[in-house]
């Protein structure tokens, strides 16, 4: 069983940004002309070093928001007060787009929606061992607007600028009320998304997804065209970690989910024995691996109880449980 262990997470918490490798997945291809899949990574190391060296009054306000989030799972008393199914987070996408195909359309937008409601309160079908932990996790989205602009940047970084006018961006709406979602054409070294944890600043708060990886429809792409790279980022914008702890056989302070050695990529087959303390089976298909769309299932119920944990008084998302 996975241990809280807050001073090991603050060390590593704060922005995660999720990359894919493109080109290099030819090298180990013994035919060139054959499609390159695509896979899906974190650079999350580097850019939670660069959101802490900015702002050191950053790791203070998370670990308030630990603190509670370990009392909640171990407090009946606390746990009972979890807004379990009666939340509903609004949401403005905010598009910016250079090309005609990068101002996607508002099917799209809407696809996206219906597709984090459908994945935050279906149980699909998993591996028996995981069964009994899948959980629907009661929030739901709802669309309240959409934000369009056009720029001449052709790519952005994870440095916010897509959050901020002064640089091209779009500044966020009532971030404390709403989850504002960025939809950008290419980024920087093949980033295809990224979200910020609670208790970081309200100016750039919300995620950040690739056009190409938004909604199921229109300019969607295989493997990332069933919405999830959105389910994820959301993940982390409620406070889940990677499953893998972002770390060889880390935590991810959650108690029902197995070690990992590291990020599963592609379409593991069941089962991939993890060669952590225990040799777990790994939960690949857990939103918070690194697999593909297609292959992926489930929260848990202790990723569950993480997530409610943020919309308490003091859990960073407080803003969103009327
Ligand atoms: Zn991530």
């Amino acid at each position: 069983m996975k241990k809280l262990a807050l001073i090991l997470l603050l060390g590593s918490m704060m922005t995660f940004s999720c990359t894919r490798k493109d080109n290099q997945i030819v090298e180990r291809t013994p035919a060139p002309e054959v499609a390159v899949a695509k896979e899906r990574r974190c650079a999350a190391y580097e850019v939670l070093q660069q959101q802490l060296m900015a702002d050191p009054s950053l790791v203070g306000r998370m670990a308030k928001i630990e603190k509670l989030t370990a009392d909640v799972q171990k407090n009946k008393a606390l746990y009972r007060l979890l807004p379990d199914g009666t939340i509903e987070i609004p949401v403005v996408v905010n598009i910016l787009y250079k090309t005609t195909a990068q101002n996607v359309s508002l099917a799209q937008v809407q696809s996206q929606i219906d597709a984090l409601n459908a994945d935050y309160n279906t149980l699909y079908p998993v591996p028996a061992l995981f069964d009994t932990l899948r959980a629907s996790t009661g929030i739901h989205f709802a669309l309240k607007s959409v934000v369009r602009k056009s720029t001449t940047k052709t790519s952005w970084s994870t440095n916010d600028a897509m959050k901020k006018t002064a640089q091209g961006g779009i500044a966020p709406t009532t971030p404390d009320s709403v989850l504002n979602i960025w939809v950008v054409g290419a980024m920087t070294g093949g980033v295809i998304g990224y979200a910020q944890f609670p208790g970081g600043s309200a100016a750039t708060d919300g995620v950040v997804i690739a056009y190409d990886c938004f909604g199921t429809v229109g300019t969607a792409t295989s493997p990332f065209n069933l919405g999830r790279t959105a389910t994820h980022e959301v993940g982390h914008w409620l406070n889940l970690r990677h499953i893998w702890g972002d770390a060889t056989c880390g935590t991810d302070y959650v108690d029902d989910t197995p070690f990992h050695n590291a990020a599963n990529f592609g379409c593991p087959t069941y089962p991939h024995l993890s060669t952590c303390s225990g040799t777990p089976v790994e939960m690949t298909m857990n939103y918070m691996d690194y697999t593909d769309d297609g292959c992926m299932a489930l929260f848990t119920k202790g990723q569950k109880t993480r997530m409610l944990a943020t919309f308490l008084a003091g859990g960073g998302r407080n803003g969103f449980a009327h």
